[in-house]
């Protein structure tokens, strides 16, 4: 399984310095045609990269591959990604340029809400297949920003995803806080995200403002309550100059009273955040509802006048099987033709 560094190894190995083994990267990554910018590729590179170039890109651009795409309405599109060993994940095409990613097959969190959680975690993805998702998006359209949303726990892949984050926000030509780091809150993210050169923004799932509920929605996230989760958040907001991103899956009848509405009030107020408020997607295998988008505005609206920035977003591919992991399940289940 080729992480980045081992790219970097090869490059080396064959002659490249420094300079060269960035001019390649930003290739892939950017996802140039090799004979844009030929000229000068040619020029600056040793020989010897010079001739594994068209073998090594084309073992790049494998790393990815399209194996379903399926556009919605509102400008996304969520494709099912084909990994070298079979595997598959989900991106999303976001629409004003955006793309998510899956950090892992499956994922060890377990979030009751969840089609990735059901299975537990496969097994983790790459630096370079995160970077491959990016570049295989490219050769679509353009993407300006990358969130780590999709299938998987970042904090559980974190060398991973920090090498992919560190790559795109230098030679993948991506600002660092449209790079989100998405976590349900492990501790070991919040010492490492602000420690490196890129610092991404960071997104926090909440759920909840209820200790037992979280636990019990999120059954193997790490034990922290939900007002240490804010707590550690602000400071990494203080730290970066970037709100923190707070996730709101809204749960009919679970997540959704005038009590969790005091707690976010409480929680949140005067906090550098905003609260993404997103009404969950129901799919037939979990027993959850999604409550009425009338409903979901009130609350959105209420929060507002109490003093939390709430904004009320749908899942981006609501109308193509959206949310994560469902796409993903659902080609599993269907019997190949
Ligand atoms: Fe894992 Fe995210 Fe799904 Fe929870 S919601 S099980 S953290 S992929």
């Amino acid at each position: 399984m080729l992480a980045i560094a081992d790219l970097r190894r090869r490059l080396t190995a064959l002659g490249a310095n420094d300079a060269h083994v960035g001019r390649v990267l930003r290739h892939w990554v950017q996802a140039r045609p090799l004979t844009d910018g030929r000229r000068k590729l040619e020029h600056y590179l040793p020989q010897a990269v010079r001739e594994a170039l068209p073998a090594l890109m084309d073992e790049l651009h494998g790393l990815a591959t399209l194996v379903e795409r399926h556009p919605g309405e509102d400008g996304s599109a969520r494709l099912l990604v084909g990994l070298k060993d079979g595997q598959t994940v989900e991106s999303v095409l976001l629409p004003r340029d955006g793309l998510c990613v899956s950090s892992q097959v499956g994922c060890a969190v377990g979030c009751r809400f969840c089609m990735t959680g059901k299975d537990g975690l496969l097994r983790q993805v790459t630096s370079a297949e995160i970077v491959a998702q990016v570049a295989l998006a490219r050769r679509e359209r353009v993407v300006k920003k990358v969130v780590f949303m999709g299938m998987g726990e970042p904090s559980h892949n974190l060398e991973a995803v920090l090498e992919a984050i560190e790559l795109l926000g230098t030679e993948g030509n991506i600002g660092h806080k449209n790079l989100v780091f998405s976590t349900v809150g492990d501790p070991r993210a919040f010492e490492r995200l602000g420690a490196g050169p890129v610092k991404p923004a960071l997104a926090l799932s909440l759920h909840t403002t209820k200790a037992a509920l979280r636990q019990e929605l999120l059954p193997r996230a790490p034990r922290l309550t939900p007002r240490e989760l804010v707590e550690a958040g602000e400071r990494y907001a203080r730290q970066t100059g970037y709100p923190i991103q707070y996730q709101w899956t809204l749960l009919e009848g679970v997540n959704d009273g005038d009590d969790e509405l005091d707690g976010i009030v409480d929680l949140l107020r005067g906090r550098y955040g905003v609260l993404n408020m997103i009404p969950y997607n129901s799919v037939p295998e979990l027993p959850f509802q999604r409550p009425a988008w009338d409903k979901a505005r009130d609350i959105a609206r209420r929060l507002h006048q109490r003093g939390v920035l709430t904004k009320l977003r749908d899942s981006a591919g609501q109308d193509v099987d959206g949310g994560c992991g469902q796409l993903r399940a659902r080609s599993l289940d269907t019997p190949a033709t």
